[in-house]
C-alpha cells in the first residue's frame, strides 16, 4: 500500500505532507490542487514536497545539511507549485477565439462541478 501526492496530475509517493487539519486551510488546499473543496480524502492523503516553495518549509537548512530526518511544513504552507491549472486562474489575456467571442467563462469560488 503506497500512498501518493494528491495533487491531479502529480504521481509522486515520496515527500508526502499531510493535509492540515484545520478544514478551511485543508479546503484552500484542495482547491489549489484541483481536486474540489468537498472532496473526500483518505486519511493518509498528503502532498508531495514538489508543490511547495522553499520558504514553505520550517527546516529546510538541517533538512538539506543532513540534520533533519523529514522536512517539516510550516502550519500556513499553501501548495503553489506544479499544479493543474486552475480555470478560476486563467488570464483574461488569452486571445479569444473568434467563436468564443462574448462567452463568459464564469468561475466562482463554489465548486460547481
Ligand atoms: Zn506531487
Amino acid at each position: 500500500m503506497g500512498r501518493k501526492c494528491s495533487v491531479v496530475g502529480c504521481h509522486s509517493t515520496v515527500g508526502l505532507h499531510y493535509f492540515p487539519q484545520d478544514l478551511d486551510f485543508r479546503r484552500q488546499w484542495l482547491r489549489v490542487i484541483g481536486l474540489g473543496e468537498s472532496c473526500e480524502l483518505p486519511p493518509y492523503a498528503g502532498v508531495c514536497k514538489k508543490h511547495f516553495t522553499r520558504d514553505s518549509f520550517a527546516n529546510l537548512m538541517e533538512f538539506e545539511l543532513g540534520f533533519a530526518k523529514k522536512l517539516l511544513l510550516k502550519s500556513e504552507a499553501v501548495p503553489t507549485l506544479g499544479l493543474p491549472q486552475l480555470r478560476k486562474e486563467l488570464p483574461a489575456l488569452l486571445p479569444s477565439q473568434p467563436g468564443d467571442f462574448g462567452r463568459q467563462s464564469e468561475v466562482s469560488e463554489q465548486n460547481n462541478d
